[in-house]
């Protein structure tokens, strides 16, 4: 059946006066032509409130249709929404998450020739003068970083400058694990160095 031909029953079929057959050829076109369901909504939303009652009942299941359509759309849109959002947060807050899960402060050292090799010197974690292990994922250990210019000397004050662990010396590298330390304690760590060179100490 051609549109034009059924644009024509249309609005027969919308007042409800044609026959049954009619209605099943309108309604077979209808499905299947996208064109003339979208003239025949048009035509429903202006005539609906003025059709019988009857013929709204032949036309409630083209509404249901648009409805349940209507709400797939809302809900692809707002899940959509969501997972970029969601995605844009797990991406932004990957370091965040890190943090938390693998804490991590780094001291860098330059030692050259003016310095005193035979003082005890701040180690600052990241311009932090003091280091609190405030949760239990801190490992508590020490690691001078393998491209360190050579061993270094540490030891840890308490608050009241009290040294909770004496002298000890980490090879490049390596690692100390401090398990005498307590968590949400604030320590402070000194260092000394033999020889001139850059010194990158991790503390996790
Ligand atoms: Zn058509």
């Amino acid at each position: 059946m051609k549109c034009n031909v059924v644009k024509d029953l249309l609005p027969l079929y919308v007042d409800g006066i044609c026959s049954e057959d009619t209605i099943e050829i309108v309604e077979e076109h209808v499905r299947d032509c996208d064109k003339c369901k979208a003239h025949l909504m048009m035509m429903q939303t202006d005539y609906v409130e003025t059709i019988p009652e009857e013929v709204r009942d032949a036309v409630k299941p083209f509404k249901k249709i648009n409805k349940k359509r209507r709400i797939q759309v809302v809900v692809a849109i707002v899940l959509t929404f969501l997972l970029t959002v969601i995605g844009a947060i797990v991406l932004h807050d990957t370091g965040a998450l890190n943090h938390i899960f693998f804490p991590m402060v780094s001291a860098h050292v330059a030692v050259d020739s003016e310095d005193n090799k035979e003082q005890w010197k701040s180690l600052y974690f990241e311009d932090q003068k003091s280091l609190k292990y405030d949760s239990v994922f801190w490992r508590k250990e020490i690691t001078n970083a393998a491209g360190s210019a050579d061993e270094i000397l540490l030891r840890v004050k308490d608050k009241e400058g009290n040294i909770v662990i004496d002298e000890f010396k980490i090879v490049p590298g390596t690692s100390v694990k401090l398990e005498t330390l307590n968590n949400k304690e604030e320590y402070y760590f000194e260092y000394k160095t033999k020889i001139d060179g850059r010194f990158l100490i991790n503390a996790t």
